[in-house]
Order: C-alpha cells, then structure tokens, then sequence
C-alpha cells in the first residue's frame, strides 16, 4: 500500500506532543476525523506556519505506514482561512461548539462527504453571518440528521396518537419523536413547544442561505439545544463540553 497520503481537512484539536511536535486532531475530507503529528511544528520557523490553527481548512500531505496509527504530516498548505472567527470571541466560541460535536460524537475513520460539506459550510457561515446563533441551531438539527436521528413530530411514538393539536410536547430520546402524557410516564423526556419542533423540521429541509430570511426567538434556540444535546447524549452516552462555555460568553455579551 502507497504510504502517501493527500486530503483536505479542519483542524479541530491541537495540543503539544513532545517538545517541539504538535498532535492535531482532523477532520478531513478521505479519511474521516484522524490523528496526525506534525513534527516540529512548535518551533517558531516551522514549515508548517499557520497551517495548523484550529478551524482552518488545510490542505494535508501524509506519511502512514499500513499498521500504523497515526499520520505523520509532511506538508501542509492553507485552503481555508476563516479570518473572522480566528479574531472574533463569539465566532470564535461557537466554532468550537461545533468542532465538539464533531470531536464527541463522530467516530475515528469514518468518511462522510454530506458530513464534511456540513462542516465547512457551517464554518463559512459563522464567519460571514451577524448571527451565529441561527447558524448554530441548524448546524445542530442538520448534525442530528447526518447522525442518524431524525424527530417524529406528530403522533406519539409509542402508542400513535394524535398530538398535532398540542402546544407543549414531551420528546424522548429513546423513543425517537415525541410521546403522549400517559407514555411519557417514568421515561426522561424534554418539554419544548410545538412551534420548535416544527421549526426544527424547518431547518432540517432548509439550506443555510434560508437564515437570512427568517426569525428565530432565544426560546427556540435554547430549546433546539436541549432537544439535541439529549437526543445525542441520550443515544451516544458521551457529553458534549462546550455548551456551557458558550453559554457564559453569551451571557457575557448581553
Ligand atoms: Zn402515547
């Protein structure tokens, strides 16, 4: 096998490793989310530069031998260099909000081309967009579809009933939709209102050019984020970190 290797990826995790190397967590375009060592990519008059800071789109040269776990970077050029969100905190912080949906809930190795486009295309927006947040909600729907898990909404997923005409909804992670009040009995549900739900199935069939056009309340978006964030950690049993970093920023900012 050709131990040679070229893609495009995101930098989405960098620490140090060893004196003068760094580790690089990527998600890249072939190979899905892989580890990488850059060597002597510390040191000030590296050749990799600013290649590698976190949510560029790099363009990645690799050595990999067959058995071996990790890449070893050879070479590295900009592909994508998100300037606003490298200068801007709240870009910044939602960034890594999505960065850490990808970093927990998607597995080492495993290539999605729709998953990549997602990816990019959400980056391209949080640097462009005024508001982030919309851009996150439907980051979040649109990355719980690419997951797998797509809500029921009308009837109850459990014994069928009709629940269109119901303001307040339960949603169960383990049913996958929503459920009546008697099978909502015991089981962890989340209570949102209709209106998000549908307004989830909105952005799930929308592109995010559609953003522009529309409103989303602080309720809808808080409620978004708890039906996701259930939804994932219910089904993964994995936490996801950043949430409530960014909810102190945006507290911050008000
Ligand atoms: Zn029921």
């Amino acid at each position: 096998m050709n131990p040679y290797h070229k893609t495009t990826g995101i930098i989405i995790k960098v620490r140090s490793y060893g004196e003068a190397n760094k580790h690089l967590t990527v998600y890249t375009k072939a190979y899905g989310k892989i580890h990488a060592v850059a060597k002597g990519a510390k040191k000030i008059k590296s050749r990799f530069g600013s290649t590698l800071e976190l949510f560029t789109e790099t363009k990645l040269f690799f050595y990999k031998q067959a058995h071996a776990e990790l890449y070893l970077l050879t070479q590295s050029q900009i592909a994508t260099h998100f300037k606003n969100i490298s200068k801007d905190v709240k870009k910044y912080t939602y960034a890594s909000a999505v960065s850490d949906f990808i970093n927990t809930f998607v597995p080492f190795g495993e290539k999605s081309h729709s998953l990549y486009e997602l990816f990019i295309q959400t980056l391209y927006k949080l640097d462009t967009e005024k508001h982030e947040e919309k851009v996150f909600s439907m980051f979040m729907v649109k990355f719980l579809a690419q997951v797998g898990f797509r809500i029921a909404l009308d009837c109850c997923t459990s014994c069928g009933s009709d629940l269109k005409q119901k303001i307040r909804m339960s949603v169960s992670p383990k049913h996958g939709g929503v459920v009546c009040e008697e099978c909502s009995d015991g089981i962890s549900t989340v209570e949102v209102f209709n209106n998000t739900l549908k307004l989830m199935d909105f952005l799930h069939r929308k592109t995010f050019d559609t953003l522009s056009k529309i409103m989303i309340g602080e309720q809808s978006h808080m409620e978004i984020e708890k039906v996701v964030e259930h939804f994932l950690e219910y089904n993964f049993e994995l936490r996801l970190k950043s949430l409530k970093v960014m909810e102190s920023v945006n507290s911050y900012g008000k």
